[in-house]
């Protein structure tokens, strides 16, 4: 317990943020002067810059410069394939620092943790050394980032899903701070329903790494289907982002408002088993590699999702009460 405190502490001290209570820790995160916020979306990214990671990180650079993003948000599977070996694994430099190299991505970048984390040492990811060695870098396990207008809840989605625990695929998973995983879990979802119920911001949004509905290749997260989304929809949340599958996706729920978003295409994606889906429901899939911007103001969001080389392959928006697709 002394240990995490030391360590919240420790982030503090780095970011000079502000905890606004305890919970799930709570930061504070600046809009832009005119109250509007901008930011990119990427995830399931760290190769080395291979598989075409280099290239998705230009095309940030780029956009990131035209809308002057305040900040990105990784929705996790930040190191393949292991995780990290340790604070000074050099996968950290050559794959997060050396490759989104960028002016417009020097930034923080708010990470959760992806299975693929989880088979590394969690506890260097989550370590504030990193911090050290790469000012941008932001990882802790579930938290809230809270703006003016919109508030972002980081789930740790990992310990959701019952494989990780029952199958033996020659995968070690680190679970050190997750169990015992039951009373991880609710505790959990106690605290985000607490959080999202306390949370007076225009806008809610929920990050995760597993996607709760997805036509791609790992497809719904029945876990999440079950004991994650009815918290979102009773607490009226806006947007769920993830990653996961290796894709750029759009689902429109076809019960509440709640959109759902994948931005996995950081680095190896063309897994070309896209599942059937309900074509009202489905607004994008796209098997390829890329990343999604958002803008947010009080009354207006908008998304934009690109491919490796900086095409816009679909656009979504919302404003107060109605919204439109084009
Ligand atoms: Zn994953």
């Amino acid at each position: 317990m002394l240990k995490l405190m030391l360590i919240v502490l420790s982030i503090l001290m780095v970011f000079n943020v502000e905890v606004i209570n305890a919970n799930l820790p709570k930061f504070k995160q600046a809009t832009k002067e005119d109250g509007s916020l901008s930011l990119l979306v990427i995830g399931d990214w760290g190769r080395h810059g291979a598989f075409n990671q280099s290239l998705v990180a230009t095309q940030m650079g780029i956009v990131g410069e035209k809308l002057e993003v305040d900040f990105m948000i990784s929705t996790g599977d930040n190191f393949y394939d292991n995780g990290l070996t340790g604070v000074h694994d050099p996968a950290f430099k050559h794959s997060f620092t050396d490759v989104y190299t960028a002016p417009s991505l020097q930034k923080r970048w708010y990470t959760v943790l992806g299975n693929h984390d989880y088979r590394g040492d969690v506890l260097a990811h989550l370590s504030p050394v990193l911090r050290k060695r790469d000012s941008r870098w932001f990882s802790l396990r579930s938290y809230v980032v809270k703006t003016d207008i919109v508030d972002f809840f980081f789930v740790d989605t990992t310990p959701f899903q019952d494989k990780y625990f029952i199958e033996d695929e020659g995968h070690t998973y680190d679970w050190r701070g997750v169990l015992p995983r039951k009373r991880y879990l609710s505790n959990l979802l106690q605290d985000l329903d607490e959080s999202l119920k306390k949370s007076t911001a225009k806008w809610k949004f929920v990050i995760g790494h597993h996607p709760i509905l997805s036509a791609g290749h790992h497809g719904n997260t029945e876990e999440l289907v079950d004991q994650l989304l009815p918290i979102l929809e009773e607490n009226k949340v806006d947007l769920y982002i993830n990653g996961h599958d290796h894709c750029l996706e759009h689902i429109s729920s076809p019960v509440s408002k709640l959109q759902f978003l994948t931005s996995g295409g950081g680095s190896k994606a063309w897994r070309g088993d896209e599942k059937q889906w309900n074509e009202e429901e489905l607004k994008l899939y796209y098997d390829g590699q890329g990343f999604m911007s958002m803008e947010v103001t009080r009354s207006r969001v908008d998304v934009a999702f690109y491919d490796a080389f900086g095409n816009v392959l679909h656009k979504w928006g919302r404003g107060n009460s109605n919204f439109y697709t084009y």
